[in-house]
């Protein structure tokens, strides 16, 4: 009967709900023993040159384990830190790990851009960029070495809190990226006043390149608009051959996605940086 099933019904949502709330409860848990004893795990995604498909670039993403050491979701996790004030607090540990990760893998020879992600939270904290530079400095890293990252739907949605923050990092030299565009609707004007130095297509974008054609020539028109902006561009998401040569052909600058690589723990990117060959149709 409807009595039944609107019980069952209840008691599903109920037992959803439990879920969510032990997931919060326990995402919290872990993110403070991960803040506290050092737990994050740091992942780097290549990205490589379009042309030559050799890693210039990289992209570190955190990881979090579960208590049954299952992966916690990073999008899950970094929207509980958001929620509950913790997440200045791990930018600054991912700035930190990275800029040390970045100065070993110097020593070492290897010569990569490092990406790290930004939240709101971190670009209207004025102080934020002081600590990134200083950061820079005490490791000894070159301040073209780590580039930051934050979402358009960031940028117009804290547009002068934005812009001021663009602005710091322009004076301080650091690349900035614009992450998942395409998204947010920011508008012409917007990207046209914002300074950054990179344009990353969200990977819904890439996605649909291989749909139809109207979907092709508005990821042709975002990679038209970046060359008139004199900003380099980044395909994010790119799975397959067919994404990555359309791509490559009309000009996109650098290819990020499971086509080339999954994002890898230290000592499998290290090898797979060095296990680099070119390609043998590369010779542009
Ligand atoms: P994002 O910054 O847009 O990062 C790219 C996400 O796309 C990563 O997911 C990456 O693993 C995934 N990805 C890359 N290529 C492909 C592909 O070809 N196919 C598919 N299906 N996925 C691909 P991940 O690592 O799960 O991170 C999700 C989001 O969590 C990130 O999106 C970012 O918003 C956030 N995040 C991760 N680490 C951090 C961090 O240290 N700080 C902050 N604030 N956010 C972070
Ligand atoms: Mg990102
Ligand atoms: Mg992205
Ligand atoms: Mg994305």
């Amino acid at each position: 009967s409807y009595a039944s099933r609107d019980k069952k019904e209840t008691v599903f949502y109920e037992d959803k709900m439990k879920e969510m709330l032990n997931n919060h409860a326990e995402t919290e848990t872990r993110l403070i023993d991960a803040i506290a004893h050092n737990k994050f795990e740091f992942y780097y995604q290549p990205i490589v040159d379009a042309k030559t498909q050799k890693v210039v670039h990289c992209e570190a993403l955190i990881r979090l384990k579960d208590e049954n050491n299952k992966p916690i979701s990073p999008e899950y996790m970094i929207h509980v830190a958001e929620e509950l004030g913790l997440i200045k607090k791990i930018t600054k540990i991912v700035t930190k790990n990275v800029a040390m990760q970045q100065k070993i893998w110097q020593q070492k020879g290897l010569h990569v851009k490092v990406a790290i992600n930004l939240s709101s939270y971190d670009i209207e904290d004025e102080d934020f960029s002081l600590f990134f530079a200083q950061t820079i400095v005490k490791y000894g890293l070159n301040n073209k070495s780590i580039a930051v990252e934050i979402t358009e739907r960031t940028a117009v949605q804290n547009y002068e809190a934005a812009q001021k923050f663009l602005q710091h990092m322009k004076e301080l030299g650091i690349p900035v990226e614009i992450d998942d565009f395409g998204v947010a609707n920011s508008s012409l004007h917007q990207i046209t006043e914002m300074e950054f130095d990179t344009l990353k297509i969200d990977k819904s974008f890439v996605d649909k390149i291989l749909e139809d054609e109207k979907d092709r020539e508005i990821v042709n028109v975002i990679l038209q608009t970046a060359k008139i902006l004199n900003v380099t561009t980044l395909a994010e998401g790119v799975e397959t051959k067919e994404q990555y040569e359309w791509l490559k052909d009309k000009g996109c600058d650098m290819i990020q996605g499971y086509y080339f690589s999954k994002p890898l723990c230290v000592k499998d990117f290290e090898a797979y940086m060095l296990s680099y060959k070119e390609p043998l149709d590369s010779a542009t």
